[in-house]
């Protein structure tokens, strides 16, 4: 019998949002460490700065969050993008450059001798929370934006 995966095919359709859900568990592991359980209902927001060459797809990780985060006591967050362009630093030229996807090029002097600068970024940066009152304030910002290790 022929393995199920490889009969999917080759848009490995099942693989990719596996790869969402597991980033969107790993977002929820984050914020468990710094939010405690009993302050979780009051999440309103996480801003995850996401990069456009991450290879991520951000509206199957929002969807995969929002499937989670209630079984998590979350009920309340939203999963907020914060699109990042990918961009590169041309080591012939010297000039920082928004890149086309895919086209590691310099567009001011064509040279492929170009470092990702930004672009590649899954970061943790804020937790929002409805404000009850304490020394929380409304916004618990995440001192050292934590980069999620790819699991897959
Ligand atoms: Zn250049």
């Amino acid at each position: 019998m022929a393995c199920f995966l490889q009969d999917i095919g080759e848009n490995h359709v099942s693989e990719k949002v596996m790869h969402e859900l597991s980033i969107a568990q790993n977002i929820i592991e984050i914020v468990e460490e710094r939010i405690p359980a009993h302050k979780r209902s009051r999440i309103t927001a996480i801003v995850l700065r996401l990069g456009e060459f991450s290879g991520v797809v951000a509206e199957t990780l929002v969807f995969s969050f929002g499937v989670i985060a209630p079984q998590k006591g979350m009920s309340g967050a939203s999963l907020e993008i914060e699109n990042v362009p990918l961009t590169g630093e041309c080591g012939t030229c010297g000039k920082t450059s928004l890149l086309t996807y895919g086209v590691f090029e310099c567009p001011v002097c064509r040279s492929r001798d170009v470092v990702i600068r930004t672009g590649q970024e899954l970061q943790v940066v804020s937790i929002s929370m409805i404000d009850a009152g304490d020394e929380s304030g409304g916004i618990a910002a995440v001192n050292s934006p934590e980069q999620i290790q790819e699991t897959l």
